[in-house]
């Protein structure tokens, strides 16, 4: 049954210091499944943007931890309460089907709870000297105190809830101030998220929202000079160009993927076919961390591949607003035939497609497609929708390695097998920035550091610990009182 759970459009507002301020230019945000306009966004000149810094500068934060962790913990509980209506709006915007858009709602709480929850653990640490003979009867303790400016947050698409919640709320547990720029594909969500921390008690100048068009006034929210640090998740393309402009400032930079799920010999093949179909469909193949590439050995890949079309078939793929359906839309058509060319290319290059259904718009089927070249554009570049590539790989754990490196990419991975030799190996020798044995790539909770290395990132983590760490500046001090 298909429900109606579409909002009506929304004209919407910039949030600049908690003051709605629009544009007479408005950008469209359109639904991904049937292209009907679902809301209307200022699009900001750069003035908009220096304006939101200039305010967030001229406000000194002084909330308390107890305050912090009120604010925090309200917010989790007011998302909570409302993620049928978030979930509304992420699958209006996004076109992600209804399952995972309640899915997205209900990380989202973890991520302000953690945060509400760590606000008020003690951060520093302390050092005795008395410890060899160059020391002295004196102790240094550290204390993290909030960034001396403002922070630049720019966000993704494919999380419209859940990426900005790992800026905002370490940010506000730091007692940081933030001008965040969502994508003009998915804004409606941001601008929800923002009165809802209104809402909770967040004094208003402690949070700008502005929106647009990158193009436009991308710049200003690199170079602004009350911008102390960037934080930006998005595209390896954008990431670099973030790094070569934003100058003498701090940039943390969570980019794209294209992780391997590895099947060895010994592997459950039913176990990891499952992983393998969950991981590469789920927010319709549109995770940093999606299983991108099934590299499997060759001695069990024939029985391993027909397990995995065995499953997907039993996926449901159509109408985002039917809660029935398990795979919903990419983001734009433009994007689903980016996707249809890739495996069509794979296809010339010897590749079969075992599963798969015409696309149709933006709507892009789950895709079985085996015996793909490690080396064709589907699996080494980041194919960012529900294809399930299979790889096979000769039956060499070195060999493996070497295919999953041998792209520029290193995010995450998951690991398909029960030996413990194998596991070691693929922890010390994969280039990437978490490893999960038996699980997904995209495994994790919302405290856990995560983050890639080589183009998937420059080695700092998100999750809230670090990140209330990349947000704050150690302040080292000392004293001679020793007792
Ligand atoms: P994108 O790079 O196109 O856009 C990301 C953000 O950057 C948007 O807000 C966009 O408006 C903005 N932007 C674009 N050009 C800009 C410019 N010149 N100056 C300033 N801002 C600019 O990415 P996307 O398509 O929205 O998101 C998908 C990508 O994000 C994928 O590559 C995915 O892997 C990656 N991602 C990474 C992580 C991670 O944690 N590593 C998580 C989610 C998504």
């Amino acid at each position: 049954m298909t429900v109606n759970i579409k909002p009506p459009v929304r004209r919407e507002a910039m949030r600049i210091a908690g003051k709605l301020v629009s544009t007479d230019d408005m950008l469209e945000v359109r639904n991904p499944y049937d292209n009907t306009v679902v809301g209307l966004i200022p699009a900001a000149r750069p003035e908009h943007v220096r304006d939101a810094f200039a305010k967030a500068k001229a406000f000194k934060p002084k909330l308390t931890r107890y305050e912090r962790q009120q604010i925090l913990q309200k917010t989790a509980e007011l998302l909570r309460d409302r993620k049928d209506e978030f979930a509304r709006l992420i699958t209006a915007e996004a076109g992600l089907c209804w399952k995972d858009s309640l899915y997205e709602a209900s990380r989202a709480y973890d991520v302000w709870s953690f945060a509400a929850q760590l606000t008020i653990k003690d951060d520093g640490e302390m050092f005795a000297c008395d410890i060899s003979p160059n020391g002295k009867a004196r102790k240094i303790f550290t204390t993290r105190q909030p960034l001396l400016g403002v922070i630049s947050a720019i966000t993704p698409f494919n999380h419209p809830l859940n990426m900005v919640s790992h800026k905002l709320a370490p940010a506000i547990a730091t007692n940081n101030r933030l001008v965040l720029k969502p994508t003009e594909l998915t804004p409606l969500t941001a601008l929800a998220l923002a009165d809802v921390l209104y809402e909770a008690g967040l004094p208003p100048e402690m949070l700008s929202v502005v929106t647009g068009n990158p193009s436009t006034m991308g710049d200003a929210m690199i170079t602004d000079p009350d911008a102390d640090l960037v934080t930006f998740t998005g595209s390896v393309r954008v990431g670099k160009h973030i790094a070569n402009t934003a100058g003498y400032k701090r940039i943390v930079l969570e980019l794209g993927g294209n992780d391997p799920l590895i099947v060895m010999e010994d592997a459950d093949l039913d176990k990891a076919a499952e992983l393998a179909v969950t991981g590469a469909t789920k927010n319709s193949g549109q995770r940093c961390t999606a299983v991108k590439r099934i590299l499997v050995v060759e001695s069990v890949a024939d029985a391993f591949s027909k397990l995995v079309v065995e499953k997907a078939r039993k996926l449901k793929c159509g109408d985002p607003m039917d809660p029935e359906t398990d795979v919903g839309t990419v983001i734009n058509e433009r994007s689903a035939q980016l996707f249809e060319a890739r495996v069509e290319d794979a296809v010339r290059h010897g590749a079969r497609v075992l599963h798969g259904a015409p696309r149709q718009g933006a709507l892009f089927h789950p895709t079985v497609v085996d015996h793909v070249p490690y080396d064709c554009e589907l699996v080494h570049e980041e194919t960012f929708g529900p294809v399930i590539p299979i790889v096979r790989c000769p039956n060499d754990i070195a060999a493996v390695i070497a295919i999953s490196n041998s792209t520029a990419y290193g995010l995450s991975s998951g690991i398909c097998t029960n030996r413990m030799d194998y596991a070691s190996r693929f922890v010390a020798e994969l280039e990437v920035g978490t490893v999960n044995i038996w699980e997904v790539p995209g495994y994790r909770i919302e405290m856990s550091p995560f983050g890639g290395i080589k183009d998937s990132g420059l080695g700092y983590k998100e999750g809230v610990v670090e990140a209330m760490k990349s947000f704050t500046n150690v302040k080292t001090w000392s004293q001679p009182w020793t007792a």
